[in-house]
């Protein structure tokens, strides 16, 4: 109703412009200005009106030759009869907005000399007021030898009909001064005027003078106080006058009704409602396209479906005029399947209907049907307006047809609206969301005025932009003066998420404190995952710890970041919180927490969590299936990763990786080339991920030519560009079978340059092959590369030592030692009974030391009398022999192993342990050996992959 309503203002005041102009282009301009700027001050005795009419040329209409004037020119009772007819006349024009004609007829008065009665100055001041013309109004109300209060009333309602109240009560209060008494026609106006600047305080004094002059019976007087008391908010007073009026008006009761829906007291309505029903006031159907706005902008649906059951009782439901009130209701209160209803019962809906009902579906997420009702807007011929266009062009950013987009963009041209911010703003986020930031780029530069809007869709762009152009964005919307609100730190934050500036991050959340806006739960999350995402978890702790309500997506947040920055146990600490919030997880809650638990390889806590998932039925969700035979296959269990991915009906390409590479990762080869052929044959396209898993596979069962087939079909018949990960798979699939010529001018031949990932897989391949020339030259490159590796120096070392080659060993020592180069120490851990125990090579702070001690050498001298030799060569220390196997055999997986060995719960035919650094060959040797002596099953994760000890061997068949 409103959109309606300013329509109408517009097309009047576009009707109009012409006619104004034109008079105001004939007055002598500096003249008329400064009239116009002293009006108040208008002489009297200027009588610019007749000066004014010799400028305009007049052609009488050809009726005008038989009007009375001419012919009966002289006597005093025609006198009275012209008169009358050149007051109807004015009267037609003001009604008619004639303003030429009526201006003519005022120079026909002129013209003929007679003597004007008040009737006629009143009618003369009302067409000029009535036809806009206010100035010239005044004029002729200044040039009136005698004003009356019929006369100022004139005048004062002109203006107000015009929509300026503060000059009506101006008029008014001059025409206090000259002394002349209000009648209830003034009275009703200037409160009218009150109503129009919301002027509260005078109408309150009108108020007392209304009753004072004893017209508060007056039905106008009434219902104007009632109206203004009500647009002002004041709807105690509103409801007190409109009880008090002698007499019920429909008019003081629709605007008291108004004033309670505007409110949102729905409460209110219904009880002023059930009262005009009582009083058999005629409920017309603008009383209840009244309320029906009311209730409109304050979306209250139940007092508005009320009111469309009074409109059928009332027989007034087919009107259109109170159908386009019903949608337009509907519509606010977000019910499309309700306003469509009522939609498509209308003949023809206006331009404001067909606006409401496609916003409408827009913003319910019906973007197709949405599209569908535009159309068919367009082919019955309707102008679309710019809110349209918006609606439609918001709508088009969810339906990913970017051709779609582009011929509403032509659209918006064709009427006219390109150079509409609102519409453009649209345009933007839809070019950029249907992947073409470019011509959103385009569409933003041309713009003649940006708002903030304007900025914060271009900024929306760079999301997931790794460069700094969000960043540089933001600081263009602070230098043009703008003040950033949630919606530009949400995107600023992104960028500087995606491309993990978190030094920039510091700083947007030091203006984010400022502006008060980091206890925002959007603002906040968005803070948190830049800072979780750039490793920051202290810092994002701090932001969880001021927000004032958190919700799921802040929670799931938090949970996954801290997994994701290998901080597992804070990912389970909050999970755990969460639940005390009594905040239900989804299935990216789930899954976050789950990588927690693969993060600190915690079987036992990743069980609880399969058992929630199982009780909270998210255990056929691909993304939870992923997280869970991850979680499995990382902590070890294979097994259970297998039994998982089988149980889940469909499998998506994600899923099918995870096992893949699981499988992989255990030495379970054959395994993973079989599911990749079965997510091919089930048409699962793989990507760069299935990849890796089953080029890892090939690798490991040495199955060089299908890894050579598979990693050409990357590019020949999948279109995957093959990233660096790939290509190290590759120089491993050819390093493991010996083929250094070949794996060297792979490398060559590389479109990508070879980084420390091939070297440190080509380094590892000399060492198993015994390689010393290849493998000196690799290890040099790598020493550059990364001097501060400790690895790169120790496998070289360990070459040598194979090679009998002892001062070169000394040599590699001491070149790590200048270099200032420290061996990262040894650390193992291992769960038992659901808690987890770490330990350091060495290390004897263990509670159990003694016992652990005493395991190990009962291990050892079983070991030895099947043949054992401990190989110092591992040791790169400088110390006896006798010292250096005593260095060996407290390795960190020792002491683990032994300690699992003496728990009570080593009842377990697994033993799983954890390392953070390469296992070392005496170790390797010693657990194969361990695995057949104890009758136990020995799985150790090492930083490069799975050993499975069973029987006196190991999985990865001595190469790792
Ligand atoms: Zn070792
Ligand atoms: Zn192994």
């Amino acid at each position: 109703m409103e959109l309606l309503h300013c329509q109408h203002l517009n097309m009047r005041r576009r009707s109009q412009t012409p006619l104004t102009n034109l008079l105001f282009n004939s007055f002598p301009k500096s003249h008329f200005i400064s009239q116009f700027i002293n009006s108040h001050k208008f002489s009297k005795k200027n009588s610019l009106i007749s000066s004014y009419f010799s400028s305009v040329q007049i052609n009488p209409p050809a009726a005008e030759s038989n009007s009375p004037i001419r012919k009966k020119n002289g006597s005093k009772r025609w006198d009275k009869e012209k008169l009358r007819w050149f007051s109807g006349k004015l009267r037609d024009c003001a009604e008619n907005r004639f303003l030429e004609e009526g201006k003519m007829v005022h120079k026909e008065i002129v013209d003929s000399g007679i003597e004007l009665d008040s009737h006629l100055w009143v009618s003369l001041i009302n067409f000029y007021a009535k036809c806009g013309c206010l100035s010239v109004a005044r004029q002729v109300f200044d040039e009136m030898p005698q004003r009356d209060v019929v006369s100022w009333t004139a005048l004062i309602s002109g203006f107000v009909g015009e929509g300026s109240g503060a000059e009506g009560i101006r008029l008014f209060c001059e025409m206090h001064e000259e002394g002349v008494n209000p009648n209830e026609f003034t009275l009703a106006t200037v409160l009218k005027a009150c109503c129009l600047c919301l002027n509260l305080e005078f109408g309150k004094q009108l108020h007392g003078e209304v009753v004072k002059a004893g017209f508060f019976s007056d039905g106008h007087v009434g219902s104007a106080l009632v109206d203004l008391y009500a647009k002002c908010g004041e709807l105690e007073y509103a409801e007190k006058v409109c009880l008090c009026l002698p007499k019920e008006n429909a008019v003081s009761w629709n605007s008291l009704l108004n004033g309670f829906a505007l409110a949102g007291d729905d409460q209110r309505v219904l009880r002023l409602f059930c009262r005009m029903k009582e009083t058999e006031m005629k409920l017309n159907k603008y009383t209840l396209c009244t309320v029906l706005k009311g209730c409109a902008s304050s979306g209250n649906l139940k007092a508005g479906r009320i009111v469309h059951g009074m409109a059928i009782v009332s027989g007034s439901e087919d009107e259109e005029f109170l159908s386009c009130s019903l949608v337009d209701m509907y519509s606010k209160c977000g019910r499309a399947d309700d306003a469509l209803k009522v939609f498509r019962k209308l003949k023809s809906p206006d331009i404001v209907t067909w606006s409401a009902m496609i916003c409408c579906l827009e913003q319910q997420g019906r973007e197709q049907e949405a599209a569908e009702l535009f159309s068919m807007m367009m082919s019955s011929g309707l102008r679309p307006n710019q809110f349209t266009l918006t609606s439609i062009v918001s709508a088009a950013k969810e339906l990913g047809d970017l051709r779609y987009s582009r011929c509403l963009h032509a659209c918006v041209h064709k009427y006219g609206f390109a150079d509409e911010t609102l519409v453009n703003n649209a345009l933007i986020t839809v070019y950029i969301k249907n992947g073409s930031f470019d011509d959103g780029y385009k569409i933003f530069n041309t713009m003649s005025h940006r708002d903030l809007v304007s900025w914060n869709s271009l900024l929306a762009g760079f999301h997931d932009n790794k460069s700094s152009d969000g960043l540089r964005t933001f600081k263009k919307i602070l230098e043009n003066g703008f003040k950033p609100n949630m919606f530009t730190y949400i995107s600023t934050l992104r960028s500087c998420t995606s491309s993990l500036n978190s030094e920039v991050g510091k700083q947007v959340h030091g203006q984010v404190i400022k502006q008060s806006l980091d206890s925002d739960c959007y603002v906040g999350t968005a803070l948190i995952d830049m800072y979780v995402k750039s490793k920051c978890v202290n810092d994002a702790e701090k932001i969880v710890n001021r927000l004032n309500e958190i919700d799921l997506f802040t929670w799931t947040a938090v949970i996954s970041g801290c997994a994701q920055a290998d901080e597992g146990e804070k990912s389970i600490f909050y999970f755990k919180q969460m639940q005390k919030d009594g905040v239900k997880p989804n299935e990216f809650t789930l899954a976050g927490c789950l990588r927690g638990c693969s993060a600190i390889t915690s079987v036992n806590k990743g069980k609880q969590l399969h058992s929630f998932v199982i009780k909270d039925g998210h255990v056929d969700d691909p993304f939870v299936a992923s997280a869970l035979v991850d979680m499995y296959g990382k902590c070890g269990c294979i097994k259970d990763a297998e039994t998982i991915f089988e149980a889940v009906e469909s499998h998506d390409t994600v899923l099918w990786n995870t096992i893949i590479n699981q499988y992989a990762q255990h030495d379970q080869g054959e395994k993973a080339i079989k599911c990749f052929e079965n997510m091919l044959t089930k048409n699962v396209p793989p990507d760069g991920v299935t990849f890796i898993g089953i080029l890892s596979a090939c690798s490991r069962l040495r199955l060089t030519e299908l890894g050579k087939k598979y990693f050409h079909s990357m590019t020949d018949v999948y279109n995957i560009p093959p990233t660096i990960e790939h290509y190290a798979c590759m120089v491993d699939i050819l390093g493991r079978d010996g083929k250094f010529n070949e794996a060297e001018s792979f490398i060559n031949q590389m479109t990508l340059p070879p980084n420390n990932l091939i070297w440190e897989t080509l380094l590892g391949a000399c060492k198993v092959h015994g390689n010393v020339e290849l493998g000196q030259r690799v290890a040099e490159k790598l020493f550059q590369i990364e001097p501060e590796v400790d690895s790169n120096y120790i496998m070289l070392s360990n070459i040598f030592a194979a090679n009998g080659m002892w001062d070169d060993v000394a040599r590699v020592r001491a070149l790590m030692s200048s270099q200032g180069v420290k061996k990262e120490p040894g650390c193992s851990w291992v769960e038992v009974n659901g808690q987890t125990h770490v330990f350091l090579s060495q290390d004897t702070s263990h509670l159990r030391i003694l016992e652990i001690d005493e395991k190990l050498r009962e291990l050892e001298r079983k070991l030895v009398s099947v043949g054992y030799v401990p190989d110092t060569e591992y040791v790169l220390r400088n110390v006896s022999d006798v010292e250096k196997r005593e260095i060996l055999s407290h390795h960190s997986e020792r002491l683990a192993l032994c300690f699992s060995l003496i728990s009570k719960d080593s009842n377990n035919k697994t033993v799983t342990i954890f390392k953070n650094l390469r296992i070392c060959g005496d170790c390797h040797n010693y657990m194969k050996l361990v695995s057949s002596v104890v009758n136990k099953d020995i799985v150790i994760r090492d930083a490069k992959r799975f050993h499975h000890f069973k029987e006196g061997s190991c999985s990865c068949q001595d190469y790792w």
